[in-house]
């Protein structure tokens, strides 16, 4: 069985292809700038083709993909693809888990827009692309928001005027939900037992963590909009709104143009005025930089933060896991963050923990908590989740 996992943006589409007998990646790429020129990049049995190509749409996109996957000998026709699972971002309240896409999906994620105005009609493209090249192939949406929806009202309501919520739906959502169920699953089926509570920090670029009990999410950092919660590369975060009005006074800015600068100029970049990547703040703490440390101390103390907050939210927790860019790679933010733990006999192990992108528990023997590192993989729950409605379709 072969499914397709894509994830599609304003002018790009990413793709891995999955043998699902094993789980295996036989094929990814990334086709962009789609709609000016065009380039893609494709990597299969350990090589990689880029290419400049005309791309109008994303429908050309989709038909350069299936005609390389066959000229490349990567599958023998396009009947080897058994279903398309597609990345979706925002299914407000209506959608708790995956669904087979359907013109109602489709409605519904055009309707949704204005909750992710970047993503939703992007994804839009991606399904009706892959319909029209591909018109018999069942497809199924997985959604950001889906493993959210288990959280109680007082939970998910903010302390703001109840009409906010009934007739605007203003209220915490949550994101990278797939990425925080595939944790959950991932230790579930490591430990051997559903009955864990778990927190799962999926600290990347953007950055989110989650409180899990019982296999289901019971709080998460992000709100309304992935801006909300810990310190991120770009994003700030929590502030309090009242910042917003002022500074647009004494910069004569505009409410969207404060709300792009706490997306886009703030975070991990703001406070070191200079990068939004943990390596590069991490080097210049090394040379010597007083703001970069700054910077790396208020992340640390703000994911140290979050985790405090579940784990009394919790009564406890079973397992604390580290996944994404940072949280996957950054020896120094893990060993950072779970110093700030010690009172609660959270300890890591300095030899476990010297490991990069690869699964591991590094809570040393003696932690009141397990600590792992999981690597996410997203495009494999999409590929899962498409797996499991083929089964069931028959
Ligand atoms: P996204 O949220 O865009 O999916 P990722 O999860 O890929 O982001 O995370 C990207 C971030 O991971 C980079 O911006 C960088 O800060 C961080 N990162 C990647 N490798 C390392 C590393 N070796 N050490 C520290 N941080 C790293």
């Amino acid at each position: 069985m072969k499914i397709l996992s894509i994830n599609t943006g304003s002018s790009s589409l990413k793709f891995s292809l999955f043998e699902m007998n094993n789980e295996e990646v036989i094929a990814s790429g990334l086709f962009e700038r789609i709609g000016l020129d065009g380039v893609y990049t494709i990597k299969y049995q350990g090589q990689k083709i880029k290419e400049e190509v005309e791309l109008k749409n994303h429908t050309d996109a989709v038909k350069i993909l299936l005609e390389k996957l066959i000229s490349l000998e990567i599958i023998k026709s396009l009947d080897e693809i058994d279903g398309v699972g597609h990345r979706l971002v925002h299914g407000k309240d209506k959608y708790a888990s995956s669904v087979i896409i359907t013109d109602e999906v489709v409605n519904d994620l055009l309707a949704f827009k204005d909750f992710a105005p970047l993503h939703n009609p992007a994804n839009v493209l991606g399904i009706e692309a892959f319909k029209e090249v591909l018109p018999n192939v069942l497809m199924v949406g997985v959604f950001d928001t889906a493993f959210h929806q288990t959280m109680e009202k007082e939970t998910y309501l903010y302390p703001v005027p109840y009409e906010w919520y009934t007739k605007y739906g203003v209220r915490k959502y949550g994101f990278h939900g797939t990425s925080h169920r595939y944790i959950t699953e991932t230790i579930t089926k490591e430990l051997g037992r559903k009955d864990l509570k778990i927190i799962s920090c999926h600290i990347g670029n953007g950055g989110s963590i989650t409180a899990v009990k019982d296999g289901k999410c019971v709080d998460t950092s992000m709100g309304f909009t992935p801006l909300a919660g810990i310190m991120m590369g770009t994003r700030s975060g929590d502030v309090d709104p009242s910042i917003i009005p002022y500074v647009m006074e004494q910069e004569g800015l505009n409410a969207s143009e404060v709300v792009n600068d706490l997306n886009k100029k703030s975070g991990l970049l703001g406070l070191s005025g200079k990068s939004s990547d943990m390596r590069d703040v991490i080097s210049l703490i090394n040379e010597g930089d007083e703001q970069a440390k700054l910077a790396f101390n208020k992340y640390v103390r703000c994911v140290t933060d979050y985790i405090a907050k579940y784990y009394v939210l919790l009564e406890g927790a079973d397992v604390i896991c580290f996944t994404a860019g940072v949280g996957e790679n950054s020896i120094p933010v893990r060993k950072a963050v779970c110093e700030n733990l010690r009172c609660l006999g959270i300890k890591i192990d300095e030899d476990k923990n010297n490991i990069m992108g690869e699964s591991a528990k590094i809570s040393s023997d003696d932690s009141s908590c397990l600590v792992y590192v999981i690597p996410t993989d997203e495009e494999l729950m999409i590929a899962r989740d498409t797996l499991f409605f083929l089964h069931q379709n028959g």
